[in-house]
């Protein structure tokens, strides 16, 4: 029997009440996350390319010396100014809910993934997509001004965010690069598993830093990936969890092969959709409810 593990609760309160409309999120926030529980601002250090599709941006605060060190590969919310605003107007989270200053004009906020953080330079970096169909997040990622601040909550969940199976599978797109990377390389160095990557092209691939006995494929045409995991010859004696993230429709075609394929229970794979094509956060955020409701 495949080893079951609970998959948090708090993880899918946190990204699919998303964006902190609801009373439920602040006080889980508030209850279950006792590192930085209210939004604070932090301010852009710098910005470099790590590939040609990610851009990554370092900030610094003095909020960060309550966050302990191991939480890169968490999901963390952070809040982007409007046009209008000088700063992001941050939300408090109280036990009666979450409170903006004024409800009629909240900040941006969306969902990233903590890329690498440095507890004693109080340093975290995060990566953003490259694309063309921009967003208000991607917007200010590439244009605000060195020292400019947004605000920052989390992180949501805790490590590992993947089941703990005895042999690993993680598939995603561009988006879910920053979270594998971050959430592989800090493995011990016997793991085993797999990491499945479909990108938009070559320039896309990365070298990464995995356990000796890891494999890593790349796919860069359409489905490409799901045909690299239907001949993938995953062992049979293993306990297997997978992390599946990335594009919504493709998330729910590979739980679909896993679960056909290796007959993956629910608890033994992390699946959360990051972003729908076509979509804004906005527009998809129900929409993301909906279809992870639906899968549990
Ligand atoms: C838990 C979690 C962690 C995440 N971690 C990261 C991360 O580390 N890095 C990261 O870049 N993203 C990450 N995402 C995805 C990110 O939140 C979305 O891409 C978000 O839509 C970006 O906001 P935006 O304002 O730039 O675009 P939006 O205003 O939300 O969308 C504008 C348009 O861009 C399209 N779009 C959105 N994302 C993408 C994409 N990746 N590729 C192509 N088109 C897209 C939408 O379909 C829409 O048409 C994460 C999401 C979640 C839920």
């Amino acid at each position: 029997m495949r080893m079951i593990i609970i998959v948090k609760k708090y993880i899918f309160n946190y990204i699919l009440k998303a964006l902190l409309n609801s009373k439920q999120i602040g006080n889980d926030m508030a209850e279950e996350n006792s590192l930085l529980t209210q939004a604070q601002l932090i301010k852009l250090e710098s910005r470099r390319l790590t590939s040609p599709k990610l851009l990554r941006l370092y900030f610094v605060s003095d909020a960060f010396e309550s966050l302990p060190e191991n939480i890169a590969g968490l999901h963390c919310s952070l809040f982007f100014p409007k046009a209008h605003q000088d700063l992001p107007p941050l939300p408090r989270f109280t036990s009666y809910g979450t409170v903006w200053p004024n409800p009629d004009d909240k900040a941006v906020v969306r969902s990233y993934t903590i890329r690498t953080f440095n507890c004693q330079q109080l340093r975290m970096s995060i990566e953003f997509v490259l694309r063309d169909d921009m967003g208000p997040g991607l917007t200010w990622a590439k244009t605000a001004a060195i020292g400019s601040q947004l605000g920052f909550a989390g992180p949501g969940g805790e490590l590992p965010l993947i089941p703990n199976g005895d042999f690993k599978i993680y598939v995603g797109d561009l988006s879910s690069l920053p979270g594998i990377t971050a959430l592989v390389s800090s493995l011990p160095a016997d793991s085993l598993g797999v990491i499945f990557l479909y990108v938009p092209d070559e320039s896309c691939r990365l070298d990464l830093k995995v356990p000796p006995l890891f494999r890593v494929f790349w796919a860069y045409a359409k489905h490409e990936h799901l045909n690299q995991i239907k001949v993938f010859p995953f062992p049979s004696q293993e306990k297997l969890s997978a992390y599946i993230t990335g594009e919504s429709s493709d998330v729910l075609a590979v739980r679909k092969i896993l679960r056909g394929l290796l007959g993956l229970s629910k608890k033994e794979m992390f699946i959360l959709p990051f972003w729908r094509r076509k979509k804004n956060e906005e527009e998809y955020q129900s929409l993301r409810l909906q279809e992870v409701n639906d899968l549990f």
